[in-house]
């Protein structure tokens, strides 16, 4: 099996790094903080409590799939619901990491998680992957940058799809969710031991790549 861990906080660099190597080496990409933004979403769109919310998450089979080239988190139900854009919106994002830290919640989406995992080869990103999703995975990594890198990649792309925020809102959301990630209770964010610490400031995603192959080895 090959099972890539990468973990790290907000703007570090994870999804686009987990893009090219699920590419280069056939894996699936699993995007947990889609999962847990999902569970953000359904809470506002549906006005549901915390005990609500995880009885319609145990209720919901989560995939992720590709259409015309770009990843969606795709909700089966009695309909598929894909949803891209929606889980990135201002209010979900505030709302996320209050819902990350609720222990239900994350006993559900880590059983999604794990059984992923346990299933496919992955890549997978996320807070926790490497210390609680899949501990044993074949190779782990911890992507950090600086607070001011990371709300400046983070406030590029919000400006390119035409988002209307300033750099200091990004700024502080980067800051607020670094705090609350790093302080809950349940699965906080953290490096696994055994997982390989990449700083990537200043660093180019080639250079990233470039990195985690050597450690890879093919
Ligand atoms: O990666 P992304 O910024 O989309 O994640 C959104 C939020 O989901 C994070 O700020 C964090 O609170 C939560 N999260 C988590 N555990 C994960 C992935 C994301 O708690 N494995």
């Amino acid at each position: 099996m090959l099972r890539i861990a990468i973990d790290g906080p907000a703007g570090s660099g994870k999804s686009t790094i987990a893009k090219i190597l699920a590419k280069k080496y056939g894996l699936l990409y699993i995007d947990t903080g889609a999962m847990y933004r999902f569970a953000a979403y359904l809470m506002l769109t549906e006005n549901m409590d915390f005990n609500e919310l995880v009885e319609s998450l145990k209720e919901k089979e989560i995939t992720f799939e590709y259409k015309d080239g770009e990843q969606y988190l795709v909700v089966k139900d009695e309909i598929a619901l894909y949803l891209k854009d929606e889980l990135r919106s201002v209010e979900v994002t505030n709302l996320v990491s209050k819902v990350a830290s609720n222990k239900e919640v994350r006993a559900v989406l880590t059983d999604m998680q794990k059984k992923i995992a346990s299933e496919n080869n992955v890549v997978m990103d996320g807070r926790d992957i490497g210390t609680v999703v899949i501990p044993d995975a074949e190779f782990k990594f911890f992507l950090n940058a600086t607070l001011n890198e990371r709300a400046k990649r983070r406030y590029k792309d919000f400006i390119e799809k035409g988002v209307e925020i300033t750099f200091e809102e990004v700024l502080e959301d980067i800051k607020k969710r670094d705090e609350m990630d790093a302080k809950r209770d349940v699965a906080p964010l953290k490096k696994a031991d055994d997982a390989i610490e990449i700083d990537t400031t200043g660093l180019t995603i080639d250079d990233v790549v470039s990195i985690i192959e050597r450690n890879i080895g093919k």
